[in-house]
């Protein structure tokens, strides 16, 4: 990539990141996060990865670095970037659920402890509901237009459903198999937590 192509990219990231660190499609769900998650990584990638939200496995940096190698041994790529399929991890919390709370302004301070609470933030990471995952949806089809890799892995099913229809797929996803789209190959597979090297074995025969 030229050099000017490769500012293009950032640019067009940046721009990018800052409507996402302003949006407020999700109402509720953005209250108790300090801002949404972006995506990290090679910005010429070969292989895209993408996770349902940035979540307890995703936060862990051990974990994250292994899943990387995992597919740089596995797979064979070097230049890899990871994103979410929906940028602000909802959470269950009995403290916001019990009281009536009509404030718009969000509930963690800088330090992440509940303003409600002024204790550490308790929430317990959920599953996005398909509302926050279609508002969502958007960002994630322009980064992967923005860095145009050869390669998106999607990790679990809900994340494989949603991407590979955005694409035009609209059968049941069939894991670690091969989806073409305009010279993009689309690899719905298992969750990251349970992504290991027989997941790359049958995606590398598909290849
Ligand atoms: S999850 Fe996505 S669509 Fe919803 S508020 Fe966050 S950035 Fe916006």
């Amino acid at each position: 990539m030229s050099k000017r192509d490769r500012e293009q990219v950032i640019r067009r990231i940046i721009d990018m990141e800052d409507r996402i660190s302003n949006c407020q499609r999700c109402g509720t769900v953005i209250r108790c996060i300090r801002k949404p998650s972006l995506g990290k990584g090679d910005l010429e990638p070969e292989l895209l990865m993408v996770l349902e939200s940035d979540n307890q496995y995703s936060r862990d940096i051990n974990r994250m670095i292994e899943l990387r190698n995992l597919i740089k041994t596995g797979l064979g790529f070097e230049k890899i970037y990871h994103t979410y399929l929906v940028r602000c991890q909802p959470k269950a919390c009995p403290l916001y659920n019990s009281i009536n709370c009509y404030t718009h302004r969000k509930l963690l301070d800088k330090e992440y402890r509940c303003v409600l609470s002024q204790k550490a933030c308790e929430g317990i990471p959920i599953h996005p509901n398909n509302e926050s995952i279609i508002a969502c949806l958007s960002f994630l089809m322009e980064e992967i237009s923005i860095l145009n890799p050869k390669y998106l892995v999607l990790f679990g099913e809900r994340v494989a459903e949603y991407v590979l229809r955005a694409y035009g797929f609209f059968e049941k996803p069939d894991l670690n198999h091969c989806y073409r789209f305009n010279g993009l190959t689309v690899i719905p597979s298992v969750d990251e937590g349970s992504f290991s090297l027989l997941e790359c074995q049958q995606i590398k025969r598909n290849l």
